[in-house]
């Protein structure tokens, strides 16, 4: 332990600043580790255009009223510094001796960080070597890191890892089958993403079914913008969708999750695209939005209704894809306690729930209708008493995840 988290300890600070730095974004969150509360939440968008936007929200004592800034914010330090001004409104002032550490969600640890890690000198060289790897995702994790340890450099600095969780996954799950040599030569495998959601959402379902994590497998699905499965063998996992990139699995919203990688070939001997073009054609312009031009499933639903064969086609395709990873992951795991569903379309979607895991009682799957009818913030059963598997409805939360895998490494 160094001084610093010794001081944090000491003192018995118990508050953790959660930082989600994106390339052009930076979302904050404190809270109160104690009683696992919120103190105040925000996001900076579009940093570095004219028409920046920071959205601020006290949450202390059942939710504050927002309040907006509009105007140029050239940077991520600039970012951070308008959040701690108001945050320090609200009398959470950064420089608050109640601070314990920053946790930073950082996308990709590759096979080196398996747990989160207090971050030195040595750790950020190690996340930089791994933008290759993350060329999307790291850098902007990486500035994000140096703005808060400017800010407070006598504080511990926390990276929890997307790709952590998946690390247990065995070399066969993780393997390409491609040469070895050239895989290990460009440490192409498959890593795995949102493993902060899918290690609080199993956790979670054990809860719910009244079990230690331990005892039951879980098959997750994490249904956001971007989505995810995972195969949770007793809290370990075994399986996942993402790979090499979030781009590999199910239909997203804008990505096209698996396709034969000879498209991308084909693009480009006959189409004449080069790299970056197919890369933005499959991440940004695929997926739902791809298919019929809008990435939001209450819209794709709404379309539905009104007729539109496209939104419709669309639907079947996403969930198509959901229900075959839904049966190849009870294969994989073999004996499945529970299927839970997370994220904003997983934990919203009534439809997309019912649909995927229609037509599955022979895997012990059903729905019941009312159950899943019902809108709720909580975690929830929305299968039958007689099915064999539970469906579960966990709403996820990935910064409370971070704060808390933070707090626990410097609370001691
Ligand atoms: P992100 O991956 O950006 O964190 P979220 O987990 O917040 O995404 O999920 C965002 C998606 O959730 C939206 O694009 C939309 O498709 C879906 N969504 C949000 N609310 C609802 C709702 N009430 N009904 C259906 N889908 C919803």
């Amino acid at each position: 332990m160094t001084t610093t988290e010794g001081a944090a300890a000491s003192r018995g600070a118990s508050r953790v600043l959660v930082l989600n730095s994106g390339s052009s974004s930076l979302k904050y969150q404190l809270l109160d580790m104690r009683d696992r509360t919120r103190l105040a939440s925000g996001l900076v968008e579009r940093i570095g255009e004219e028409t920046s936007r920071l959205v601020h929200t006290p949450q202390a004592g059942g939710g504050g009223e927002s309040r907006e800034r509009n105007g140029r914010i050239p940077d991520h330090d600039a970012a951070l510094r308008a959040a701690a001004e108001e945050l320090a409104a609200d009398g959470l002032g950064l420089d608050s001796p109640e601070l314990a550490a920053i946790g930073h969600r950082v996308v990709h640890g590759g096979l080196r960080f398996t747990e989160p890690t207090v971050i030195t000198d040595e750790v950020l060289k190690e996340i930089e070597r791994l933008v290759p790897v993350a060329p999307l995702h790291n850098p902007a994790n990486i500035t994000g890191i140096r703005t808060a340890q400017a800010l407070r450099p006598d504080l511990p600095q926390v990276a929890v890892f997307d790709t952590a969780f998946h690390t247990t996954m065995p070399e066969y799950a993780a393997r390409y089958a491609i040469d070895v040599e050239t895989a290990d030569a460009h440490r192409i495998r498959r890593y795995g993403f949102h493993g902060t959601s899918h290690a609080y959402v199993s956790r979670r379902t054990a809860e719910l079914l009244d079990k230690a994590p331990e005892d039951v497998n879980v098959i997750v699905l994490h249904l956001g913008n971007g989505a995810s499965a995972s195969a949770v063998a007793g809290g370990r996992c075994v399986e996942t969708s993402m790979g090499l990139t979030p781009l590999e699995g199910l239909v997203m919203g804008t990505r096209s999750g698996d396709i034969d990688p000879a498209v991308t070939f084909h693009l480009k001997r006959v189409a004449g695209m080069s790299a970056d073009e197919i890369d933005v054609l499959l991440n940004k312009k695929s997926g739902l939005v791809g298919l019929c031009g809008d990435n939001d499933m209450r819209e794709i639903r709404r379309r539905i209704d009104e007729g539109d064969e496209r939104a419709a086609l669309a639907f079947d395709i996403y969930v198509h894809r959901l229900k075959k990873y839904i049966g190849a992951y009870s294969a994989v795991l073999g004996r499945v306690d529970a299927v839970v569903f997370t994220a904003g379309v997983g934990e919203n979607s009534a439809p997309v729930r019912e649909a995927a895991i229609a037509g599955l009682e022979e895997l012990g799957l059903a729905v019941d209708a009312d159950l899943n009818a019902v809108r709720s913030g909580e975690p929830r059963l929305i299968s039958p008493n007689y099915a064999r598997v539970a469906v579960a409805v966990v709403p996820t939360d990935e910064e409370l995840e971070i704060a808390g895998q933070t707090f626990a490494l410097v609370d001691n």
